[in-house]
């Protein structure tokens, strides 16, 4: 008998896995496909690796800015796939190794539940004191006519294109679909958005994402919100997406459709049924300490849903173990960051401003603008903001950043939200210059208005 057998080997699974070793726990990992789930495979590591050649064509388009003269450049979608692949196998590797270094047995198979502490896999059964699943999730399609052409594709595909299309209709104005739409607008394509919701990035602070709109236009990527798709045809060689939009119906052209219309869980085949474990529109249901319904069965990740991110489910996976060993953990929600790689990029933690509305929190609000900050004007890329929220006792719920490096600046942020900090606990923190973080410190200052370089 095992002490843990985990289902899934994303970055929940395999994290749970080690963590579970640390504390002792016999431990089995299966994975049917390979270890690092969609994160490491399919999602945030090859995106990054994209994000990278398309800040490098964008460093490029501005060498003038630098006094560069440069003549040309060519760019080869097959040649990033090849240093993308590289990149994911590595890593999966150094998964691998690290489980192998705990202790973790790595099972390659399909998991399925046959009852509340058995497991089968491969034609084997295995029996362990606790189950872990951490399947996670896959794209999920609209349900139109024509979403099953060829032509209409979903992050999975995109990231297996040798060729950039001319053309390209991104269906859904979330993160996902956002990051595409930048990637390969820089990469060559014509990009068009077509967003159902009256704003893309729904649930950011407005603030954010309408200055994520502005930027959009910059970059000659057309977005329609509000615009309902119809109908996707193939004619005359190219695709025509149909759309409803706030005032009439139009159409957009394109060589290539990317469905980014978020994302189900993955429960296929487990046999959730069967053992009586309980859902909620596909997501698994969990209670505090992350078990199911069923006794000894837990589950993490994006398959409770949630905020679908790599390191949220991590963090699940590694407080779910905790609790399993009798430890008092618990993942800090209120402090969940999230970071969406798009030109420029965009960080955020803790609550937007519609949020402590619809709360009825009374706050204050700290900006400071990248354009009065010395780091990124030397950099070139003095667009964009920090906006700090602090409730009626100064402490602070949120952080936003728009701007260079925002997925890096949002630790401060996360500290502060994590930690309830109070403006007076950050005043007094001396920030280095020239940096960017100078500009968090601004925004600080700025919910009391004393923020220094802020005419
Ligand atoms: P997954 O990573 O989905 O892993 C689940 C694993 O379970 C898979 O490997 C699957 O093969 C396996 N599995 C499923 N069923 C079985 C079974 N029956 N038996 C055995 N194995 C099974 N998040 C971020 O935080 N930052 C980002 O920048 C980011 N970018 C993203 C970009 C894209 C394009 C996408 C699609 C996602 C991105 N995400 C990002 C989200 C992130 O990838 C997920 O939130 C994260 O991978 C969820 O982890 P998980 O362990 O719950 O599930």
């Amino acid at each position: 008998m095992r002490d843990l057998v985990i289902i899934g080997g994303g970055p929940g699974g395999y994290v749970a896995a080690i963590r579970a070793s640390q504390l002792g726990m016999k431990t089995v990992l299966i994975e049917k496909d390979e270890v690092g789930g969609t994160c490491l495979n399919r999602g945030c590591i090859p995106t990054k690796a994209y994000f990278q050649n398309a800040k490098a064509i964008h460093t490029i388009k501005r060498a003038e800015e630098f006094n560069i003269e440069v003549s040309g450049f060519k760019f080869s979608l097959e040649k990033a796939k090849a240093r993308k692949d590289s990149i994911v196998n590595q890593l999966v590797s150094g998964v691998k190794q690290l489980l192998k270094a705990n202790g973790v047995e790595l099972i390659k198979g399909e998991a399925a539940l046959i009852a509340p502490d058995t497991v089968a896999v491969n034609g084997e059964e295995i029996k362990a004191r606790n189950i872990l699943i951490a399947t996670g999730s896959v794209p999920a399609r609209l349900q139109v006519e024509g979403a099953d052409l060829p032509e209409v594709i979903t992050s999975d595909e995109a990231l297996e294109l040798t060729e950039v299309p001319s053309r390209l209709a991104v269906i859904g104005g979330g993160v996902i679909g956002l990051e595409f739409a930048c990637i390969f607008s820089h990469f060559g394509s014509k990009v068009t958005v077509i967003e159902y919701m009256p704003n893309i990035l729904g649930s950011l602070d407005k603030e954010i994402s309408k200055r994520m709109g502005v930027f959009l236009k910059k970059q000659n990527i057309d977005v329609h919100t509000g615009a309902a798709v119809t109908k996707i045809e193939k004619k005359d060689g190219e695709v025509l997406v149909h759309v409803e939009g706030k005032k009439e119906a139009f159409t957009v052209a394109s060589d290539l459709v990317l469905m980014s219309t978020g994302r189900r869980p993955c429960i296929k085949g487990l046999n959730l049924d069967k053992v009586g474990i309980e859902t909620e529109k596909d997501f698994i249901k969990v209670d505090e300490n992350y078990q199911t319904s069923v006794k000894g069965v837990y589950a993490i990740g994006d398959v409770i849903g949630g905020q679908m991110l790599a390191h949220k489910a991590s963090e699940e996976g590694i407080v779910a173990v905790e609790k399993m060993a009798g430890l008092n953990s618990c993942v800090h929600y209120h402090a969940v960051p999230g970071c969406i790689f798009t030109f420029p990029e965009i960080a955020t933690v803790g609550m937007s401003e519609e949020e402590a509305q619809a709360k009825g929190i009374t706050y204050k609000v700290g900006k400071f603008q990248f354009a009065a900050n010395g780091k990124a004007m030397t950099m070139g890329e003095a667009e964009g903001l920090v906006k700090i929220l602090a409730d009626q006792n100064d402490i602070i719920i949120g952080v936003h950043i728009i701007g260079p490096h925002a997925s890096d600046l949002i630790l401060e942020g996360t500290m502060m939200v994590k930690n309830r900090m109070r403006i007076k606990d950050v005043i007094g923190t001396i920030h280095p210059h020239p940096t960017l973080g100078e500009a968090i410190m601004e925004a600080v200052l700025d919910v009391h208005g004393e923020a220094i370089h802020l005419a």
